[in-house]
């Protein structure tokens, strides 16, 4: 009999769910997103879904609707009722028995997830302490990959040492972006962060960075820096989805500024949830 345990118990291989047999379990072969809402109103759906959209394809799902995907988060969000959410969602190749390579006739798993964001005020005024790591990730990060134990690892270590986010330094010793974040300097009137060919996800928050930049005249340079030009800048801070923007007040040890979140940064945010009215 082919048989299967899980923790203690043992079952018949047939009687089991298939959910344990997704590959996105086996091998993180599966892509993700996370979009949130503001107020009640979903915050850039379709900046997220055509970056999903791309995740896919980069890992050749080719069968997936997309404009289905947007009515089942629509669907979901609607049952939900939360004003400000965390809208997580995924798509794994499917389940099968364990083999590397993979039957084209597998069917796509769809999994999603509506939480309660926390309210991150008291983070944006307080700031926060990053921790420098090395890069370990693969070379393709601009797809939205399940396979995240690169980056858990690099910020359980941040986490360790009190931080709140790790900070990815690459071979050639340049910061490509945060474990799940990307990463901004300021300079005088300038912000600086790396550029999307960095193997750095292309990060939807970023992208409204850069507008709302553009609109306070901003000067936005994309070119990496090393950490020690960023522990030189004037502010720092971080870009997520979840967060929008976070200041950064303490990077590796080194403080930044005046150990409180610059006035550049602050004038960001709030031209950045301009956007999100
Ligand atoms: N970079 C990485 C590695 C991330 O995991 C994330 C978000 O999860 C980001 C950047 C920020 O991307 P976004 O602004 O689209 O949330």
């Amino acid at each position: 009999m082919q048989v299967a345990m899980i923790n203690d118990e043992i079952l018949p291989l047939d009687k089991l769910d298939s959910a344990y047999l997704d590959r996105g379990l086996y091998f993180g072969d599966g892509v993700y997103e996370v979009v949130r809402s503001y107020d009640g109103k979903i915050f850039a759906l379709d900046e997220h879904l055509a970056r999903f959209a791309n995740s896919l394809a980069g890992i050749e799902i080719d069968d997936v609707n997309i404009e289905q995907i947007r009515k089942k988060i629509i669907d979901a969000f609607e049952t939900a009722k939360i004003q400000n959410a965390r809208i997580y969602f995924h798509i794994t190749r499917g389940s099968a028995q364990r083999e590397h390579n993979w039957d084209d006739h597998i069917k796509p798993n769809f999994f999603l997830t509506i939480t309660e964001l926390p309210d991150f005020t008291g983070l944006k005024e307080k700031g926060i302490a990053v921790l420098i790591q090395p890069d370990l990730r693969w070379k393709k990060c601009w797809i939205k990959s399940l396979n995240l134990l690169a980056n858990i690892l690099a910020r359980h270590a941040a986490a360790a040492k009190g931080c709140d986010e790790a900070i990815l330094v690459d071979d050639a010793g340049m910061i490509t972006e945060g474990s799940g974040s990307s990463f901004f300097a300021v300079s005088g009137r300038g912000l600086r962060t790396a550029p999307l060919t960095a193997n750095i996800l292309p990060s939807i928050t970023r992208s409204y960075v850069i507008k709302a930049a553009e609109k306070l005249n901003i000067e936005v340079v994309e070119k990496s820096l090393t950490p020690e030009e960023a522990k030189n800048a004037d502010e720092l801070f971080l870009t997520v989805t979840t967060k929008d923007i976070i200041p950064v007040i303490k990077f590796d040890d080194e403080t930044i500024g005046n150990s409180q979140p610059g006035a550049i940064t602050k004038n960001l945010i709030s031209e950045f949830l301009k956007f999100t009215k």
